[in-house]
C-alpha cells in the first residue's frame, strides 16, 4: 500500500505544495514546529534515510537546500534547522523547520495556522525559489 506521502505526490491527498523536480517533492507540514515548517521528501518510496541510496540521498539534500533556502527569506527566523526522524510516517522526509530558539526543533510545541495561513505561507516560500 502506498504511503500517505505517496498518495500527496499523486494528488490522491491534498497538500499545501512547495515545489517539485524529477525526483522530489516539497510541501508544508500539516502539524508545524513553526509557521513555515516543510517537509522534502523523495518521490521513491523508502521508510528509512539510511536506506536511501546515494544518489537519491544527495538529490534530496540539495533539494531540501534550494527549498531551505527559499523558507529562510519567505519565513521571519534566526535560521532554518533541518531534521530527520521518521518515526509516524514510513516515507523518508526531511523536516525544514525555521527556528527562533530550540524549542522549535523539538517536536514538543506545535503552532495552529488556519488554511488562509497555510495557503499565504506557501505562496510567500513559493515566490523565493522562482
Ligand atoms: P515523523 O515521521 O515523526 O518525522 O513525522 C511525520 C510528520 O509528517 C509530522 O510532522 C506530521 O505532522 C507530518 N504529516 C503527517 N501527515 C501529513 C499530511 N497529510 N500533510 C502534511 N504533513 C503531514
Amino acid at each position: 500500500m502506498s504511503s500517505i506521502f505517496t498518495k500527496i505526490i499523486n494528488g490522491e491527498i491534498p497538500c499545501y505544495k512547495i515545489a517539485e523536480d524529477e525526483d522530489n517533492f516539497a510541501f508544508l507540514d500539516i502539524n508545524p514546529n513553526a509557521k513555515g515548517h516543510t517537509l522534502c521528501i523523495p518521490k521513491k518510496e523508502v521508510d528509512k534515510i539510511m536506506d536511501l541510496d546515494e544518489v537519491s540521498y544527495m538529490k534530496l539534500m540539495a533539494f531540501s537546500r534550494k527549498v531551505g533556502k527559499a523558507i529562510e527569506a519567505a519565513v521571519p527566523c534566526n535560521r532554518v534547522g533541518m531534521s530527520i526522524i521518521g518515526l509516524e510516517v514510513p516515507h523518508v522526509h526531511v523536516h525544514m523547520i525555521p527556528l527562533q530558539s530550540m524549542k522549535n526543533a523539538t517536536f514538543q510545541h506545535k503552532e495552529t495556522l488556519t488554511q488562509e495561513e497555510f495557503e499565504k505561507t506557501a505562496m510567500e516560500i513559493r515566490g523565493f525559489l522562482k
